[in-house]
């Protein structure tokens, strides 16, 4: 019996070009589009898919995501990716790294229900490993897990130190360039530049082979385990964030909240703010209340 027509696959969607998906079915690949104009899939969703021939298909529905990662409006695509449960930034001792873009990335997470570990690489560059600790402190105190490792210098020992971390896990690794996160993902996933070669082929990307997202599965590490690798450092979308969403996002608050005078606070300029008060008594980073403000300012700008 032919596998074609109107029967359903389901799959997961492991690579997008515009609206060009890669669709993994039990081993099989599906190159697949959605209907219509749709663009609201992403790598990491798990689909439904009517065959159109033995390796092609529409993508018919998507199932209830538990996590979605939007981007920043300048991409085609607002979204990143989704069923992630967790988010690997990874930051460098040379060249520097953004502060911002961490700390936006973490609210991302935050938002979205992700765990966050920090991944410091280039251990090896002793030159700058205590200042680079020293800039990683604030996060380390806010909770999230930074992870030391050197994907050049010390190969095994980042290979022993990230497997555990990925087993079982739906993650994503993201990073501004220069980092090592290509470096990463070739150590933790062996046949990394062949699937990208397979995958490019399939969604005929021509040259642009490194410019998409892509779901690496790791089978090796048990059921489940996969990694995400998305090009360049994501800037974030959190313009869908409401007020509320956007106070909780910032983990330090939780003590404050709801101890405020107005009971609508904005944690801004209002008198008897819990909030304001604790980064007045240095309990809240004034950098993350200022980032807190501007993202504050940036998604009330885009109501109107
Ligand atoms: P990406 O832009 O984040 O994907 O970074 P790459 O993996 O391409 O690495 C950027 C540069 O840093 C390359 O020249 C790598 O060889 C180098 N690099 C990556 N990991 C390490 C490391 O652990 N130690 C050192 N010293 N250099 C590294
Ligand atoms: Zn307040």
């Amino acid at each position: 019996t032919s596998n074609t027509g109107n029967s359903a696959s389901h799959a997961t969607i492991i690579a997008a070009h515009g609206r060009h998906y890669l669709a993994d079915a039990d081993g099989l690949r599906l190159q697949c589009v959605t209907r219509g104009k749709k663009t609201n899939v992403a790598v990491g969703d798990r689909v439904r898919i009517t065959l159109t021939s033995s390796d092609q298909g529409v993508i018919d529905s998507i199932d209830e995501r538990d996590t979605l990662l939007y981007r920043s409006d300048q991409y085609k695509s607002k979204l990143l990716a989704a069923n992630v449960s967790q988010l690997f930034i990874v930051v460098a001792t040379e060249p520097g790294f953004s502060d911002d873009l961490v700390s936006r990335a973490l609210v991302a997470a935050e938002a979205a229900g992700i765990t966050v570990r920090l991944i410091l690489n280039k251990t090896d560059v002793t030159e700058s490993l205590a200042k680079t600790r020293e800039r990683l402190q604030p996060y380390a105190a806010l909770g999230y897990p930074v992870h030391e490792v050197s994907a050049k210098g010390r190969p095994e020992d980042t290979v022993a130190t990230l497997t555990p971390l990925l087993a079982g896990q739906s993650s994503i690794l993201i990073g501004q360039s220069g980092m090592g996160k290509s470096s990463l993902i070739n150590l933790l996933v062996p046949d990394a530049d062949i699937a990208v070669r397979e995958i490019s082929a399939a969604l005929d990307t021509g040259k642009h082979t490194t410019t998409f997202t892509r779901l690496y599965q790791l089978p090796a590490l048990g059921a489940g385990s996969s990694i995400i690798d998305s090009p360049g450092f994501q800037e974030f979308g959190l313009y869908h964030l409401s007020e509320g969403m956007l106070e909780r996002a910032f983990v330090e608050f939780a003590p404050y909240l709801g101890h405020c005078k107005f009971y609508n606070c904005r944690h801004l300029t209002e008198p008897q703010c819990a909030v304001l008060a604790a980064v007045e008594e240095g309990k809240i980073a004034r950098m993350r209340h200022t980032l807190y403000g501007q993202l504050l300012h940036e998604s009330s700008q885009t109501l109107y």
